[in-house]
């Protein structure tokens, strides 16, 4: 989806909050975080979590791509590459392995557990914490005598907007 498509688009987020609060929120975040701990959020970087973080949906690494060539043309798979390495290495985005498609975290700074309800309708993304759940995750994998590598449910479905717009008539 273009950025026109976006901005008018029934589905957008755009449509129900304004989302360059969140966008200017994320990435004032990010740069704190890079100075904070002396990594460098060069222009790449930077410019591929601005393309990430430009709206709710997961993103793909060939959508990136496509995006960032106006914007860099020098710039090939690798180097985006890079840049999602170095943002999912400073927990500034998350990997949805159920999509091979990439989300902005607007909270942590770090690696964490989570909880991503993944929106097959209008392929929003809400990450939540759900602390009892990944307790009890820990219990029934230390039962196991199972170690895992991260701790991350991919749950796909309908979000509650799209379920409240799916009872009215104008859905398609
Ligand atoms: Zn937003
Ligand atoms: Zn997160
Ligand atoms: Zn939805």
């Amino acid at each position: 989806m273009d950025v026109n498509q976006e901005a008018n688009g029934s589905r957008s987020q755009n449509s129900y909050h304004d989302h360059t609060v969140c966008l200017s929120k994320v990435l004032d975040h990010a740069r704190q975080i890079c100075t904070e701990r002396g990594v460098q959020l060069t222009p790449i970087r930077f410019q591929v979590l601005t393309l990430i973080c430009d709206s709710h949906k997961a993103v793909k690494a060939y959508d990136l791509l496509d995006k960032i060539k106006p914007l860099q043309p020098a710039a090939k798979p690798a180097t985006i590459y890079r840049a999602l390495d170095f943002l999912l290495d400073q927990g500034l985005i998350h990997r949805i392995e159920s999509l091979n498609a990439f989300f902005g975290c607007d909270h942590s700074g770090h690696r964490h557990e989570q909880l991503m309800l993944i929106c097959k309708h209008c392929e929003e993304v809400e990450e939540r914490p759900a602390n009892n759940v990944m307790n009890m995750l820990s219990q029934e994998l230390q039962l196991a005598g199972f170690s895992e590598y991260s701790k991350t449910i991919e749950i796909q479905g309908i979000c509650s907007k799209c379920a409240l717009l799916n009872k009215q008539p104008a859905f398609s």
